[in-house]
């Protein structure tokens, strides 16, 4: 059972339905680092879907929030020449890259809509499914996330290690997490400022989204491959991406330790009396250098690890307390007036 998935019945979502703006404004937010290829592309087939929605009445206008993630490469002068032709919205260029989730946080607070919609420029979260979320919205949901029904794109390890963390995670933390979800998904504005309320540096989305609750519904979609440029991700990387959602939602890990340590030592002190009272009765005697040996190697590995665990939550607790911000912006680059749907700017 899907932990976030609000009773069809809820209360607030049913007085939601009847306070919703009619026709809402969306911001599109896309995080941007090294995507000149997928540009155009992108804005071609989004904007089609986008335009539809304001010609059917579903929103009123619409703005992309690009986020430009210290790119390398032309993706930010494609943007702002985009903008300044036809595309309604802006982008915010950071000063380096900060990474994915930071450049999340940056868009968040950089939106005017009543409605925000995350969106990969790969073109991996499909357009289309906005429709859908716009629906789910108007039925007093303050959430709408997808929901990869198959990761058959992805390889067999990666199917199997997401599982595993996800089991994990949940198993952990205190909060629920959808498995298969990413950030592609459409926020109610009350949920966008509840996300920028969060104070903390470690910005693990996955977790912040399901960490701030609200109705929230699963839109099922089969992801597509990414259609030009390359993805950025690695094992190493997505190693290091799970320990820091882990250590960010949970200290389970430490308390796990507070038990097997109790629990050794309980072991160990029975053993130690058992040596003692065999010494008193018996005498003492010489051999004994195996488990010595085994004793002490043993104990200094256990008492590593639990400093290294330790050590993890130190690391995080130094990085929190350093408040430095989750990104810096260099530049702000403004489109196009809202679009109408035509594209012309309003006079
Ligand atoms: N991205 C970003 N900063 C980074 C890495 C990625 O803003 O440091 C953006 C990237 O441009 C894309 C999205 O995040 O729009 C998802 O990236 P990618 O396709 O590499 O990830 P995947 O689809 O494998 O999760
Ligand atoms: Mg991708």
């Amino acid at each position: 059972m899907d932990g976030t998935m609000a009773d069809p019945e809820n209360f607030y979502r049913k007085r939601r339905t009847e306070s919703r703006v009619a026709t809402p404004l969306l911001s599109v937010i896309v995080p941007v680092y090294n995507e000149e290829d997928v540009i155009d592309i992108f804005l071609s087939e989004t904007r089609a879907v986008l335009d539809a929605a304001v010609t059917s009445g579903e929103i009123s206008a619409f703005e992309f929030v690009f986020v430009d993630d210290g790119s390398r490469d032309r993706t930010a002068e494609l943007l702002a020449e985009r903008l300044s032709a036809d595309i309604p919205g802006r982008l915010v260029g950071l000063s380096r890259n900060f990474g994915k989730e930071a450049a999340l946080s940056a868009g968040l607070s950089h939106v005017k809509g009543d409605i925000a919609v995350i969106l990969d420029a790969d073109l991996q979260d499909p357009p289309d499914l906005i429709h859908q979320m716009i629906d789910g919205w108007r039925a007093g949901y303050d959430v709408v996330y997808g929901v990869r029904v198959d990761r058959s794109s992805d390889t067999f390890m990666k199917r199997s290690t997401a599982g595993m963390f996800y089991r994990l995670f949940n198993g952990l933390a205190n909060i629920d997490m959808p498995a298969n979800a990413g950030d592609f998904r459409l926020i109610d504005r009350q949920v966008v400022d509840g996300l920028l309320q969060l104070p903390e540096r470690n910005r693990f989305m996955k977790g912040l989204f399901a960490w701030v609750g609200y109705p929230s519904m699963a839109l099922p979609y089969e992801r597509p491959a990414r259609r030009a440029g390359s993805g950025k991700w690695n094992y190493w990387k997505l190693w290091n991406f799970a320990i820091d959602g882990l250590t960010a939602f949970t200290t389970m890990p430490l308390r796990v330790w507070l038990y097997g340590g109790a629990t050794v030592a309980a072991l160990g002190f029975a053993y130690a009396l058992y040596l003692i009272i065999r010494v008193l009765l018996y005498g003492s005697d010489v051999p004994g250098y195996a488990s010595l040996m085994v004793a002490v190697l043993f104990f200094s590995g256990v008492q590593l690890l639990s400093i290294g665990m330790i050590g993890e939550y130190v690391a995080r607790l130094f990085n929190e307390a350093k408040q430095r911000p989750i990104y810096l912006v260099q530049d702000v680059v403004e489109g196009q007036e809202l679009a109408n749907g035509s594209g012309e700017k309003d006079v």
